[in-house]
């Protein structure tokens, strides 16, 4: 269903959303836009549907354009930007201009503004004064992670939040401003994403349609596919403007729909919404109080920096090696040289002994191996761009899977890596999981 289908005859939909971000670099693409997506975020589970993202460039009439014409479609406008001291921050001047009011200083802000230059021992500079200059018709937000403040305004009929552009502080004021004002209790729209990975997304689709179809009418279902992640969306959504689905009889029908895929996919759901695989899978090494450490070659590190990147992980990650050179995999995890010389490093035997070598010089209980082409130069025929041999050392022997990897170089470091995590849960699953310790 079309967000236009949720839409309301009322030019004033009570619950649709836009938001506005504000500057040139996000038109020249030196900046990523990541405001527009946390925010989307944020005002969906607070019951809000984003119907609009536009971007406009630092420049008065554009944004108060855009101002109008989001009130005039919403009942929420969310700006981000331009509230900086420099004369390239206009978004003050421009809701002033769509408001119809004149800039007015605001003694409170301005006194706020020099605490906080004196507090860290600097004198305030002229120019910061103009983020004190403030619409007369509304309300400056505080912003304690910040210079400039927020502000908030009724625009015809629809709110109007100002935020900064820099996202430490765009977080701040979603907490403590926009939060307490905007959190209507729950979503509109219900979801749950159920994440897998090394699936492509039409084997999946194909694997789960008889589960899809047993769900028509209750649970709608999406798809996401990204660098060897494959993600099944659920959704539960009202059929019209009024409409608003009970909580517990969303969750129950999304509960329904994933016992169902479970059911179908068993182990390869390796976690839902934000399951981070290195998380999921330091959880269960944790549990069963296992170890791992890593050897790495065409990932050069990127599976213990995965590792790594979950706090507590100290428990269960021994350490690894980073063995790109053939030598270095002789000298450091005793990789036989006639094995490199005859099959050369990217081969089932090397990526073996690279797991065996690890796990016995660090004494882990589990080891993981990788070596490939990454690309974009170095493949053959034989060894094409995208081969990957990942190896897996375990108290019940070695295992090994060669790969295939679409993509650039960065996919395919990144594919490997997390394919290989989930690989090791899932043995970690099926094994005895008593450590040998
Ligand atoms: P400042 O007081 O720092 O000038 P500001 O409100 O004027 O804040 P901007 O000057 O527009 O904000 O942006 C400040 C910083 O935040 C810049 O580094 C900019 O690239 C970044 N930024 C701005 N908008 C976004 C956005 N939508 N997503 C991510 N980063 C952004």
């Amino acid at each position: 269903m079309s967000l236009e289908s949720l839409r309301p005859a009322s030019p004033f939909p009570d619950r649709i959303a836009e938001i506005i971000t504000i500057g040139d670099e996000l038109l020249s693409g030196e900046t990523v836009d990541t405001n527009s997506s946390y925010l989307d975020g944020l005002l969906e589970q607070w019951g809000w549907i984003v119907a609009r993202h536009a971007t406009v460039p630092d420049e008065v009439d554009p944004i108060a354009r855009a101002m109008r014409d989001a009130a005039d479609r919403a009942s929420l406008v969310v700006c981000s930007g331009g509230l900086g001291p420099t004369e390239d921050d206009r978004t003050f001047e421009a809701l002033a201009q769509a408001l119809g009011c004149a800039l007015v200083l605001d003694d409170d802000v301005l006194e706020r503004i020099r605490a906080r230059f004196a507090s860290f021992g600097r004198t305030m500079t002229p120019n910061n004064e103009r983020q004190a200059r403030l619409p007369a018709n509304g309300q400056p937000l505080v912003n304690e992670a910040g210079t400039a403040p927020g502000f908030q305004a009724l625009l015809g009929r629809a709110k109007i939040y100002l935020l900064p552009g820099v996202p430490r502080e765009v977080r701040w004021l979603a907490e403590h401003a926009l939060r307490p004002q905007l959190d209507r209790g729950g979503p509109v729209i219900h979801r749950r994403t159920l994440k897998t990975i090394g699936f492509g997304e039409s084997r999946l689709e194909h694997v789960i349609r008889e589960v899809r179809d047993a769900h028509v009418g209750s649970v709608e279902f999406g798809y996401r596919a990204q660098a060897s992640e494959t993600h099944i969306k659920l959704s539960v959504r009202p059929h019209s403007h009024n409409e608003t689905i009970d909580p517990d009889e969303a969750r129950s029908r999304l509960d329904r729909a994933e016992a169902d895929l479970r059911g179908v996919l068993g182990d390869a759901v390796f976690g839902t919404d934000l399951a981070e695989i290195s998380a999921v899978l330091g959880s269960l090494l944790d549990e069963r109080k296992l170890t791992v450490a890593t050897a790495e070659s065409c990932t050069g590190g990127l599976i213990g920096a995965m590792l790594t990147e979950v706090p507590g992980s100290s428990a269960y990650y021994l350490g690894g090696c980073v063995t790109y050179s053939n030598d270095a995999k002789v000298a450091l995890l005793g990789v036989s040289p006639r094995a490199l010389e005859e099959l050369g490093a990217v081969c089932e035997v090397v990526a073996r002994q690279m797991a065996e070598g690890v796990r016995v010089r660090l004494g882990s209980d589990w080891a993981i191996a990788t070596t490939g082409v990454a690309g974009p130069t170095g493949g053959s025929p034989e060894k094409p761009v995208g081969t990957v041999h990942v190896a897996f050392a375990g108290p019940d022997g070695t295992s090994a899977k060669v790969l295939a990897l679409p993509g650039d170089r960065a996919s395919i470091r990144t594919s490997t890596a997390r394919i290989a995590l989930d690989q090791l849960r899932q043995l970690i699953l099926v094994s005895s999981g008593t450590s040998e310790r």
